[in-house]
């Protein structure tokens, strides 16, 4: 080409991607409290692991903290998606907070599911990843010891429990669909009496992400991912791109996209994290064009009418 004629691009841009269902209601949860009880209201953790959306929720008026020792009496608190350990609301109530649970309701399920099993004596074998927030809430449904954190298919081998030990697993909604499926088999190949739940607690969110990807990632020469290093869902959109034998790359934001990553490059796929709103999304194309005549084409592989009813108190 000469100089200053752009070369084409072609873009992949999958469906589903970004905002779940679960991301949605949390996010307004924020804003209607906002609304209901004034400026300022703290949040506890990330609402969702998005900084575009805690830095836009702050100019609302909202307070981002870790604890619940950072929030006055006097002070509204909302808790984020991913869920609290049950000490968080008793000390909550115990000190007479008003607060609303942002918890998404998939994640609640598995927390209930966590009762339930303690309930009918069986030790949990909790699949998921070590120091996420939502590992640390839905331990904090039991008490210490009835939960097992098992991350690989070589932590199965090393289980060391007691003789006769009734067992369940239940798994963190966030997982990598196809990890998961072989750890699960790791466990009941070892375990064959092992209770598990019906359907799977990877939610509908994060199977559809992961399968749109796999629709994008064999034709494309690269894919950028739109999330956060600490969103679990995101990162694991990564990987299923690298296992399809394509180079995939975690942005947060557009300008981080480096010029060169574009060299010898004809077809990009993109998508988002279940935390990553479409504006991100937006952005990038818009930055892409500037270095590429660009052609959208979006890959849907599933449809989504997901919507989660909000808590009573701000319906
Ligand atoms: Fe809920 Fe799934 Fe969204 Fe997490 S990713 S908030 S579990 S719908």
């Amino acid at each position: 080409p000469t100089q200053g004629e752009k070369l084409p691009l072609t873009l992949l841009i999958a469906a589903p991607r970004g905002f779940c269902a679960g991301v949605d209601r949390a996010i307004e949860i924020v804003e209607r409290a906002l609304k209901r009880y004034g400026a300022p209201v703290y949040v506890r953790h990330e609402i969702v692991h998005n900084r575009y959306v805690v830095d836009s929720l702050k100019a609302k008026g909202a307070i981002f903290v870790e604890e619940l020792d950072q929030v006055p009496d006097d002070a509204p608190v909302v808790f984020s998606a991913h869920g609290v350990p049950k000490s968080v609301p008793a000390e909550a109530e115990q000190r007479k907070l008003t607060y609303v649970d942002a918890t998404c309701p998939l994640v609640s399920k598995v927390h209930r599911q966590a009762e339930r099993q303690i309930a009918a004596g069986r030790h949990i074998l909790f699949i998921g990843h070590k120091g996420h927030p939502e590992v640390i809430g839905t331990f904090g449904q039991v008490d210490a010891g009835q939960m097992t954190l098992v991350e690989t298919v070589e932590d199965v081998a090393n289980l060391n429990l007691p003789e006769g030990t009734e067992l369940s697993f239940l798994t963190q909604t966030t997982l990598s669909v196809d990890d998961t499926q072989a750890i699960i088999e790791a466990l009941k190949a070892r375990f064959p009496d092992i209770v598990g739940p019906r359907g799977e607690d990877i939610c509908y969110a994060t199977s559809n992400r992961q399968a749109a990807v796999k629709d994008i990632a064999p034709g494309s020469d690269l894919v950028l991912v739109i999330g956060a290093p600490n969103s679990s869902n995101s990162l694991r959109l990564v990987e299923v791109a690298e296992r399809c034998g394509t180079a995939a790359k975690l942005i947060q934001r557009a300008y981080e996209i480096q010029p060169e990553w574009l060299d010898g490059v004809g077809t990009i796929g993109l998508t988002a994290g279940a935390s990553a709103p479409e504006e991100l999304v937006r952005e990038v194309v818009d930055k892409l064009s500037e270095w590429r005549v660009v052609e959208e084409h979006t890959l849907t592989s599933a449809e989504e009418t997901m919507v989660f009813k909000l808590p009573r108190e701000l319906a």
